[in-house]
């Protein structure tokens, strides 16, 4: 039936008519609020590039998550930020971590509450990767960037011009040292990481949510948690990660850049579709009981592809990146700042994400009451 019989504009002409034939809905619930966790007391620092978001002592975590739970935003997922750093990640695996105490007294005060443990690495090693590094802090890429700064020392006291055609000849050789440097080890990270799994699951985590993507990481964590006696805590596996320049603000709030070199030995290949669905496939088959696409906004086909092809709940994180465009337009009136955040939470439900992780799931949630 075609015009003029068909007329789409007919279920459009109120606002009652627009509910009615809503495809896609978003609700408090489907949230899941990030919150990063610090030691000390009284602590809400606010992240630089992430306006609205802050580093929190857990007393502050405390409030923040009663306030997300009384907007009827049921989940938060925690990151730490440590004191101290080093070559183990002790900081993610010790009882005393800083999430495990900050589960501890979630978990005391609001026992309904889901609280999801992001399970990496990298926030707590010193080189800021998100598995076990071989070769030292001190190889051949870092040595050259100290001997490129200190040339730059030198050479800014004499011209600007010569600084920049001595940064220039060093710049390729810092790239190549940088690449060839360093290897970040798989089975090695497995056992940190079912460590840590085990850890934040004794200290009342509800959802384990692996981030560092080594392969077998679910199985290893599945396993460490079956022996441990954790036969009911699910798994949530960031399945398809990629690599992204969307994460930075989050580096920054996080404190996790790595040192030296990057992520892509590890992190997917943003390009890359097909593998993203045998990553998916690979973390279900060792036992994750629901999956994860980050980021979400560069990555909805993903999403899309994956909700056509599996049956398990899937989520999408709206990254720290996604937050920060948003709210920096929005800062200088450029955009709607709630038009905006809404749209763009929609459009990750539309693609086919059930559970959506966002800096911005109080706002919204005030929206939607
Ligand atoms: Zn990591």
């Amino acid at each position: 039936m075609a015009f003029p019989v068909t007329r789409l504009r007919r279920l459009r002409r109120t606002e009652a008519l627009r509910d009615l034939v809503r495809e896609t809905r978003l609700t408090p619930d489907s949230f899941v609020y990030p919150m990063f966790v610090c030691p000390g007391e009284g602590v809400r620092k606010e992240v630089r590039s992430m306006p609205g978001v802050f580093n929190l002592s857990v007393d502050e975590a405390l409030k923040e998550a009663r306030d997300a739970f009384s907007l009827g935003v049921r989940s938060v997922i925690l990151f730490g930020v440590p004191d101290k750093k080093d070559e183990v990640a002790t900081g993610a695996w010790e009882d005393d971590g800083i999430v495990q105490r900050a589960t501890r007294a979630l978990k005391r005060e609001l026992p309904k509450l889901i609280v999801m443990g992001d399970v990496c690495l990298c926030e707590y090693m010193s080189h800021g990767h998100c598995g076990v590094v071989k070769a030292g802090p001190q190889s051949l890429g870092a040595a050259a960037r100290d001997a490129m700064n200190a040339v730059r020392v030198v050479a800014v006291r004499n011209s600007k011009e010569k600084a920049k055609a001595i940064e220039a000849a060093a710049a390729p050789l810092v790239t190549h040292a940088s690449r060839i440097e360093f290897e970040i080890l798989n089975d090695p990270t497995l056992e940190l990481l079912a460590k840590t799994s085990v850890s934040l699951t004794r200290a009342g985590i509800d959802i384990i949510a692996p981030s560092d993507m080594m392969d077998g990481r679910v199985a290893a964590i599945r396993r460490a948690l079956d022996d441990a006696g954790y036969i009911n805590t699910p798994i949530l596996s960031y399945a398809a990660k990629f690599a992204s320049g969307f994460y930075g603000p989050f580096r920054e709030a996080a404190d996790s850049a790595p040192q030296f070199g990057d992520r892509r030995s590890y992190q997917m290949d943003g390009a890359n579709l097909r593998e993203a669905m045998r990553e998916i496939e690979a973390d279900i088959e060792e036992g994750a009981d629901m999956i994860m696409v980050k980021p979400a906004m560069p990555y909805l086909d993903v999403i899309a592809a994956a909700r056509e092809r599996f049956d398990v709940p899937l989520a999408a994180y709206q990254v720290s990146g996604e937050y920060a465009m948003i709210e920096a337009a929005a800062r200088n009136n450029w955009i709607e700042r709630d038009r905006v955040m809404m749209e763009s939470l929609l459009s990750i439900r539309r693609a086919g994400a059930s559970i959506i992780l966002t800096y911005y799931a109080k706002n919204a949630a005030r929206l939607l009451a």
